[in-house]
């Protein structure tokens, strides 16, 4: 790979490659832009077939994380740590190396638990770095506030679509029924939404619909369900050109991380009618929730709740300026993050986060 390349492709500030001797630890940290502040993005422990496939998913996710932090209004830039050995041989040395070299930093990046890491193994980190969020004793499991994120994100949907913002009476279909998919379930149904849903594991599919009173259906038959909305809650890569035309939904409004397989598929979404309400929106709800550890006097559950519900304000100005612009609701969606990365990089201001 063309590394600098490839960082001029997307404008990246920096790729740090540490290793550790004794642990063997090979770790990759992208910062992408910091303008709004320093870098916050998971530490991904993942099994990759080459070095440049591990430095591209570092790339691209930091990338990601720019837009996403921009996007939420919190004041961090966009970076992710990116551990390129085998993901079963984690030892308690290899994640207190990775720990050593975020603390190195000195405050340039924030990270916590992405794909591959544990709460645990974040506990072990914490030996040898500051710079960790989403700790049990701060903001936690951020699922409950992705949920809510995703909850909001769906009003709004129905209110841009139907003029009413009210879930009561929709037909929504889920797919996934794991910590957001199930939270989310629940507060569908306390508004008297009609809910279907379906999950890999059966077992966790019936636990829902036994809390909620949802219909379940298999896994593939999900893309098939007559609904208002599809909210993709599982995996990733749900609208791609095996299942778009199967969807027969007005809204497509889920947590679930890359749900358009190909970029085209938003286009193509545009084109036959379907609200998309980008994914890196929809799920801002956990760094949201996570950001707020950063304000004075530590984390607040009320206070970053309410700020995590503001997401569907944010995304009601996402369909008005895509609507004006004649382009898709993803492009609205980085067109807003990118002018305030620019509003704020000609004023030359920068955050420092507290630190304790
Ligand atoms: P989870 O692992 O608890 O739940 C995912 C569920 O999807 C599991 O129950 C799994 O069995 C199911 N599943 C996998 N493939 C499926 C398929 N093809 N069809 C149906 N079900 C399938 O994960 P989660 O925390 O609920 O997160 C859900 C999604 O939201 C993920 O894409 C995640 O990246 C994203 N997200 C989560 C958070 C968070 O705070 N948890 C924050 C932002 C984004």
């Amino acid at each position: 790979m063309d590394i600098f390349r490839a960082m001029a492709e997307n404008g990246h500030e920096q790729l740090i490659f540490n290793y550790d001797r004794t642990s063997g630890l090979r770790m990759i940290i992208a910062l992408h832009d910091t303008t709004l502040g320093p870098g916050l993005g998971g530490m991904r422990n993942w099994h990759y077939d080459s070095e440049d496939d591990a430095i591209a998913d570092a790339l691209r996710l930091s990338r990601g994380m720019t837009y996403k932090n921009a996007f939420a209004g919190i004041d961090f830039g966009g970076s992710k740590c990116v551990i390129f050995n085998d993901p079963d041989e984690k030892s308690d040395l290899l994640l207190r190396a990775a720990g050593r070299f975020v603390e190195m930093l000195g405050g340039r990046i924030y990270t916590g638990e992405d794909v591959g890491l544990t709460p645990d193994d974040v506990e072990v980190m914490a030996q040898s770095t500051r710079y960790l969020v989403g700790r049990p004793h701060k903001s936690g499991d951020p699922s409950k506030a992705a949920a809510l994120g995703t909850y909001a994100s769906i009003c709004a949907s129905l209110e841009h679509v139907f003029g009413e913002a009210d879930p009561k009476g929709r037909r929504i279909a889920i797919q996934g029924a794991g910590n957001v998919g199930s939270d989310l379930a629940r507060r569908l149904a306390a508004d008297g939404a009609e809910l279907v849903i379906c999950d890999v594991r059966p077992e966790r599919a019936q636990s829902a619909a036994a809390a909620t009173g949802a219909k379940v259906v298999a896994p593939d038959a999900i893309y098939d369900v007559e609904c208002d909305v599809f909210s993709p809650c599982a995996l990733g890569l749900s609208v791609s050109p095996d299942t778009i035309g199967r969807l027969h939904t007005r809204i497509i409004c889920g947590s679930a991380n890359n749900q358009l397989a190909i970029p085209e598929m938003a286009e193509e979404l545009r084109r036959r009618g379907i609200l998309y309400a980008p994914d890196f929106i929809v799920n801002g709800g956990g760094i949201v929730n996570i950001a707020d550890e950063f304000e004075e006097g530590g984390y607040n559950h009320a206070r970053a709740f309410a700020r995590v519900e503001r997401i569907g304000e944010r995304l009601r100005q996402v369909f008005l300026r895509a609507e004006a612009e004649g382009v898709t609701t993803e492009v609205a969606a980085e067109r807003i993050a990118e002018d305030r990365i620019s509003a704020l990089a000609q004023q030359q201001r920068h955050f420092m986060p507290r630190r304790d």
